[in-house]
């Protein structure tokens, strides 16, 4: 099988913003990227890429669809279902820009599924569980406030929830203890802090988490800027402790299992470069005995459908949560349900992604 053809469509995308240290706007519009690739057999694999405000990681919609100047007029002529050799033709072509090869390793999972007449997540080792549990993000605001949102995810079966922080000690300390209080037993806080914490910051909120019930469901997560700020805030730390933007890849989580520096590591699929890459540092995460999330920074149908089918290969003990993705726009329709706290997916070849071809419908960039 070999790839004839790779579209790329642009499709804008208003996101509600968490409202976390970084972030002012409430409501600001991304730019999603679906890319299309076409086999010679007439096949076609979808996949997804949206970066987030630029100030979170660095990527950004322009970058990306540069990067897929250079990387897709590579890739015509090549099997798509050699997903290794694929990833090391695309890490020889372009350095970094992980959220543009995110898309196009997305797309030949899908192929692979689809030529196999498999589900993606049997093809990554199988699934461990017949759902991975979910948790949803509670934009920071007042304390009241992110109860309330608290008691409407309740309502939908959540019991992880990601609260975010990062304004400063005074305030995230009141949130904390505010939701600490009404937290019940089996539930989880994340608190985030999207490394919006200065190190005294960081400082006074842990010795704050240190004073609250050690039973209750408490985690710190990505206190500060730098991968060294945080290892110095883990030592003070006596709650388990989540990297995520300062983990990029396999030699970051390398080093900070071996420096003691997490308990958890958050993979998104495109700040590591897709499911290939997510998935050797999910397989490691497990064999280091970390915790994991696993979850993507923004998309729609496709980016569910990967995360979902990633998610359930991982064993349960190891996984601490996934994020369904929601999007105010829908690109087709997947077999991945999200209910009852849970995110399962089906047992359609590939991703079961289905797009709407109203949706996806002139490519802003064709290579053939
Ligand atoms: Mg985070």
């Amino acid at each position: 099988m070999k790839i004839k053809s790779i579209s790329v469509y642009a499709i804008p995308l208003p996101y509600k913003t968490l409202g976390h240290g970084r972030v002012t706007t409430p409501e600001i519009t991304l730019h999603d990227t679906v890319v299309g690739i076409e086999t010679d057999g007439g096949l076609v694999g979808y996949g997804e890429s949206c970066p987030l405000n630029p100030t979170y990681l660095d990527a950004t919609t322009g970058g990306l669809r540069a990067a897929l100047e250079f990387l897709c007029p590579v890739l015509i002529g090549r099997d798509p279902c050699e997903t290794g050799v694929i990833n090391t033709l695309m890490d020889r072509t372009v350095r970094g820009h992980e959220a543009a090869k995110s898309a196009i390793d997305i797309a030949c999972w899908d192929l692979l599924g689809k030529s196999a007449g498999l589900p993606v997540k049997t093809l990554l080792g199988g699934a461990e569980v017949d759902g991975a549990r979910l948790y949803n993000s509670i934009p920071m605001d007042t304390p009241q406030a992110m109860i309330s949102t608290i008691e409407e995810n309740r309502k939908q079966g959540i019991t992880v929830f990601q609260v975010k922080l990062g304004q400063g000690a005074e305030p995230d300390i009141a949130r904390m203890r505010a939701i600490a209080d009404i937290l019940r037993p089996g539930e989880h806080m994340i608190c985030d802090a999207n490394r919006g914490w200065t190190m005294e910051d960081a400082r006074r909120v842990v010795a704050a988490a240190s004073q609250l019930p050690p039973e209750l469901g408490l985690l710190i997560e990505q206190p500060c800027a730098t991968y060294e700020e945080c290892v110095t805030i883990r030592k003070v730390c006596d709650r388990p402790f989540v990297l995520d933007e300062v983990i990029d890849d396999t030699r970051d989580l390398v080093r900070a299992s071996a420096d003691g520096a997490l308990d958890a590591v958050v993979i998104k699929l495109s700040h590591v470069g897709g499911l290939t890459k997510a998935h050797e540092m999910a397989r490691l995460a497990t064999r280091l005995g970390l915790r994991m999330r696993i979850e993507d920074t923004v998309g729609a149908e496709i980016v569910r459908a990967a995360v979902a089918h990633l998610a359930v290969t991982v064993p349960e003990k190891s996984l601490l949560a996934a994020y369904p993705h929601p999007a105010s726009v829908s690109l087709g329709e997947i077999g991945v349900t999200a209910s009852n706290g849970l995110l399962s997916c089906g047992e359609e070849s590939g991703l079961g992604f289905e797009p709407d071809t109203k949706v996806l419908c002139e490519p802003i960039q064709h290579y053939d």
